[in-house]
């Protein structure tokens, strides 16, 4: 039995020093032998490259992959309306569905122009329409692991959402983790090379000198693929829902509309365009 025991754990740790890390001997009889990630190994072969610093983050190259491989069959927003995959836990199903009626009780009357342009007007029905005609089907991932909540993987299916274990673990208010699925949705769109991130400089530094740093994950940004250099992008567009939903929304609370703010300034500082950044300042204040 422990003979047995330690050739299987020798096998494993072989499996995984081919894979990824350098064979460190750990395998004799009683040192705990890591499990060989299937899905990261996956991902590592399909380009996948995920630091852990912030969200999900995939290149142009793969964006374009995407687009060769899906381009064709996707002409724009779809049909609405997505389905669960069967191994999504019932919790998980149930916090996003809750989440999103969340989204969809949300009214209001007016946005700014470019909330318009992206999502329509503060209001329930334009975001569920966003967000339905994107998304059509919602399993779980690894999303790259760490702290990951959602992501969309656009070389292996560019409408489809993945959600982790960390959705229903998440210790972010509501609204700030619509602002993750709004992010990722924007990036279903494959006509747009999918809005892939932008890198942030080094040094990557606040107005007050601080390093910037994940608000999900607490790590440093700078040299991380996690910075927009368009409004329009997966920061730039949820930051400017966040925003709008500060301002405008009438049926909101005040602990969501403050909640929404705090996340929209903290995102705003991942705009690295100063173009960019003086649209969205101008924007905000109408
Ligand atoms: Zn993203």
């Amino acid at each position: 039995m422990v003979r047995a025991a330690f050739a299987l754990g020798f096998i494993l740790a072989a499996a995984s020093s081919r894979a990824a890390s350098p064979f460190d001997g750990a395998g004799s009889a009683g040192v705990e032998v890591p499990k060989p990630n299937l899905e990261a190994l996956q991902e590592a072969a399909a380009g996948g490259r995920q630091s852990g610093a912030d969200l999900y983050y995939f290149s142009k190259e793969e964006a374009a992959a995407a687009k060769k491989k899906f381009g064709f069959a996707v002409k724009g927003p779809r049909k609405p309306g997505f389905t669960f995959d069967k191994d999504v836990p019932a919790d998980i199903q149930k916090q996003m569905a809750a989440d999103l009626a969340f989204i969809k009780g949300i009214a209001g009357e007016t946005a700014t122009a470019l909330h318009r342009k992206i999502f329509g007007k503060v209001n329930g029905a334009d975001y569920t329409k966003f967000f339905e005609t994107r998304v059509s089907a919602i399993g779980m991932n690894s999303c790259g692991g760490g702290n990951a909540v959602a992501c969309v993987i656009p070389f292996r299916d560019p409408s489809k959402m993945w959600l982790t274990q960390n959705f229903i673990r998440f210790s972010h208010p509501q609204v700030s983790r619509m602002m993750v699925v709004f992010h990722e949705s924007r990036h279903t769109e494959t006509q747009n090379g999918n809005w892939s991130h932008a890198t942030c400089p080094t040094p990557f530094r606040d107005a007050n000198g601080k390093d910037m740093k994940s608000i999900w994950t607490g790590a440093m940004l700078a040299g991380e693929p996690a910075c927009d250099e368009t409004p329009l992008g997966s920061y730039g567009s949820s930051t400017i829902m966040l925003k709008n939903i500060a301002k405008y929304c009438l049926n909101c609370t005040d602990k969501v509309k403050m909640d929404a703010g705090l996340y929209a300034d903290d995102q705003m500082g991942r705009i690295i365009d100063a173009d960019a950044k003086r649209e969205m300042q101008e924007d905000f204040k109408k």
